[in-house]
């Protein structure tokens, strides 16, 4: 029904092969590459279907590992996460190991007593060009490169003392860095015929590491911390795989491309849940007259056609709820979340219209 081909203004788009009927449910992104909970909500929000209660924390746990930090709304979202998620079960050990991480921290915290890396590692004075950030990293690596990591490093007391005290934002992003991980990891010895599952599927989005760290420059530091955090923590299987790179990978594609997961209904005062990556769906790009609605069901990010579309014609959603704003403030909103200046035949019209 669409292809996904260069678009003339940059990047890649979807374009339909046919005409399509209004309606028509043109794409269903079923399971995100990765995806978290944000710590405020997840228990409150099925890690299955995200179905949120206010004030409820959902009963169904994980057998026998309820410290992997997830909830299930009914005992039949637990197992189709679990065969969906993790039917190898080596996600949940590492869930379960970042969550003892966290009480080490906290424990940490709490006594005073700091890591071996708890000082900052981007100083006032640093250049935020990107040859600075490259090198800054090659340091980090170098730091933390270590041949003395065990099959559980929390064991290991040189280890432990290397487990950093994050904020809770960081820890998520560390949930959602490891979930592409373990994926990683399972394709190295497991090849997956599903091409949007795959690293190499989610890493032919575009990285916006540099935009963001040039619109937040906060975040560079935070970003090191949550990969000395991995570092410290993820099992020796793993380690190879806990590079900067796979790490900077996961951090610089979540920015702009992922989709947050709201509370329904939608509406002005819905709370973002959590965040999930769906690479089949980034591809849809933005129009501020858009012939797609993006819609969550469950877990599942469905795409319908809100009106007819020709053959040939570009399947356009909107990124967020901006439609009923001014043009200049839907252009700023654009260029600053997710870093282009919106050419939309909506924005180039009213753009001449207010010239
Ligand atoms: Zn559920
Ligand atoms: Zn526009």
């Amino acid at each position: 029904m669409f292809e996904i081909r260069p678009t003339t203004y940059g990047g890649r788009g979807c374009f339909a092969t046919c005409a399509i009927p209004r309606g028509t449910l043109v794409h269903i992104a079923t399971t995100p590459f990765t995806a978290v909970i944000f710590r405020d909500f997840r228990k409150e929000v099925c890690a299955y279907c995200f179905a949120y209660e206010i004030n409820r924390t959902w009963k169904v746990r994980l057998r026998g590992t309820e410290s992997a930090g997830l909830w299930f709304c009914s005992e039949s979202c637990r197992e189709q996460w679990v065969n969906e998620e993790d039917p190898s079960c080596e996600l949940v050990p590492v869930l379960e190991v970042i969550e003892q991480a966290v009480a080490i921290a906290r424990r940490k915290l709490q006594s005073a007593k700091t890591g071996e890396y708890d000082e900052d590692f981007v100083h006032e004075d640093f250049s935020f060009e990107s040859d600075a950030i490259e090198k800054l990293w090659e340091h980090v690596e170098g730091l933390v490169t270590s041949n003395s990591v065990t099959a559980n490093p929390l064991r290991n007391p040189t280890l432990k003392n290397r487990v950093l005290a994050l904020e809770d934002i960081e820890y998520d992003s560390a949930r959602l860095v490891a979930v592409a991980i373990v994926r990683l990891y399972l394709e190295s010895y497991n090849t997956s015929t599903v091409p949007w599952f795959t690293w190499n599927g989610f890493s032919g989005l575009e990285s916006h590491e540099k935009d963001l760290i040039n619109r937040l420059p906060a975040l560079l530091e935070s970003h090191i911390r949550v990969f000395i955090f991995l570092k410290a923590i993820m099992p020796k299987k793993l380690q190879p795989f806990v590079t900067t790179a796979n790490v900077r990978a996961v951090l610089g594609r979540e920015s702009a491309n992922a989709f947050g997961i709201w509370q329904l209904p939608l509406n002005s005062e819905s709370e973002c849940l959590g965040s999930s990556i769906f690479p089949s769906g980034s591809y849809f790009n933005h129009s501020c007259d858009p012939n797609v609605i993006k819609t969550r069901n469950g877990r599942q990010m469905h795409f319908t056609t809100s009106c007819a579309v020709r053959d040939g014609e570009e399947l356009c959603i909107s990124y967020g709820m901006m439609l009923k704003m001014p043009v200049q403030a839907r252009q700023n909103l654009l260029q600053e979340q997710w870093y282009f200046k919106c050419g939309c035949s909506r924005c180039t019209a009213e753009l001449a219209t207010a010239a």
